[in-house]
């Protein structure tokens, strides 16, 4: 069994996030039972993009503020970082708000530039990764994910948050080494189990729901969530936005990969009742549910793959909003360029050439001014 606690926060004003975050963790154990005094801890926010904390793409400055209360009131040596997929992250930390919260409380901002190899025998989709060094320089991490839609993985929580930890332009390749969503999503799930990290803290205060996890829009859902097991927290957080945590590939490949619950029946929910929380109108960026995306994903036949690709939403620019400042075709993982400014400069917007699109999203992921959607029928 894996405990996950859910604690009302009304808003964001630091005194109410405070006592949630020392309820929340007392409710799954205290901090004690993660965390040693001599314990050198990293913390690891959402830090995609640099953006205010009301967009609500990263983590929100008053999570990160109590839980370093808490660990700095304690004396333990604490850090922060992130590897964004495009931008510096001092930059992002200093948009969010986190940069001088963590100045103030003596939070050293540690880089994610360093790296190094790690073999992983247990991995079930991926062997070895090329981490961050400074994380195995940590005895424990603690997760500060945000819970967004995400286009290519439906949600983006606690599983997905670890993929930070593969510093820069390296995440990409992953895209072009894993195209297939169902693998991909093992793949992440292999990364969580090899970096562990000791507690979670997950902020669906405001979540983002929508065109996520940089475009979608805020969307309130007063909620904390506390646990030790990505996957658990992972699966409650889709219950609260009315998915199937089976419908979600990193909780799906979760459930088997043994590395944390199994299924919905060994989590145990503590603190306030799921029923307070649970919305039943939060917008997806897909029109369908992922289930059938990841069924079709998982059909080993050429024709299967060429029918399914057929289907799968696409990225589209809305050239209306689109200022061609490039950062799409700057992200676009693959050789030659699924997208470009070939044919008619920066006179226009990039346009793309779906034929050698991967749809990994990255592109939709990352344009800074929300004019990439998704079209397709799932
Ligand atoms: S990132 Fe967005 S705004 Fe920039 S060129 Fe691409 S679509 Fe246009
Ligand atoms: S065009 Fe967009 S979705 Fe397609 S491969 Fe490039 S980044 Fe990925």
């Amino acid at each position: 069994m894996s405990k996950v606690a859910l604690v009302y926060v009304e808003n964001y004003e630091y005194s109410n996030v405070l006592n949630a975050v020392k309820k929340g963790i007392d409710l799954i154990g205290g901090i004690d039972k993660f965390i040693k005094t001599s314990d050198k801890v990293l913390l690891k926010p959402n830090f995609l993009a640099a953006e205010v904390a009301e967009k609500s793409v990263t983590t929100h400055p008053s999570v990160f503020n109590a839980i370093g209360t808490i660990l700095t009131e304690k004396n333990i040596s604490v850090s922060y970082g992130d590897s964004p997929g495009i931008g510096k992250v001092d930059g992002i930390a200093k948009k969010s708000g986190i940069y001088s919260v963590a100045e103030r409380l003596g939070i050293k901002l540690v880089s994610f530039d360093e790296k190094e190899t790690v073999f992983f025998e247990r991995g079930k989709q991926n062997k070895s990764f090329t981490i961050a060094k400074t994380i195995k320089e940590h005895d424990a991490l603690i997760s500060l994910p945000k819970l967004k839609t995400h286009a290519l993985t439906t949600l983006t929580g606690a599983i997905k948050n670890q993929f930070g930890c593969v510093p820069g332009s390296l995440k990409a390749q992953f895209h072009l080494k894993i195209p297939d969503l169902n693998n991909f999503t093992k793949m992440l799930v292999d990364l969580n189990e090899l970096i562990n990290p000791k507690l979670i803290i997950m902020d669906a205060i405001v979540a983002m729901e929508g065109n996520g996890p940089r475009s979608g829009s805020p969307r309130k859902l007063n909620v904390l969530l506390f646990s030790s097991d990505a996957i658990a927290i992972d699966a409650v957080a889709s219950r609260i936005v009315s998915v199937n945590p089976k419908d979600v590939p990193t909780v799906k490949n979760g459930f088997l990969s043994g590395f944390g619950v199994k299924s919905e029946d060994e989590i145990e929910i503590v603190g306030d009742n799921i029923e307070k929380f649970i919305v039943h109108d939060f917008e997806m960026p897909h029109k369908k549910r992922s289930a059938l995306r990841l069924l079709a994903s998982m059909t080993n036949t050429k024709l299967g793959k060429k029918i399914f690709n057929i289907f799968l939403s696409k990225p589209v620019i809305i050239e209306s909003i689109c200022i061609k400042c490039g950062v799409c075709v700057e992200v676009c993982p693959v050789t030659p360029l699924a997208l470009n400014f070939e044919k008619n400069g920066k006179t226009s917007p990039p346009e793309y050439d779906y034929s050698k699109c991967i749809k990994c999203y990255c592109c939709q992921e990352l344009c800074p001014h929300r004019a990439i959607k998704l079209k397709g029928i799932f």
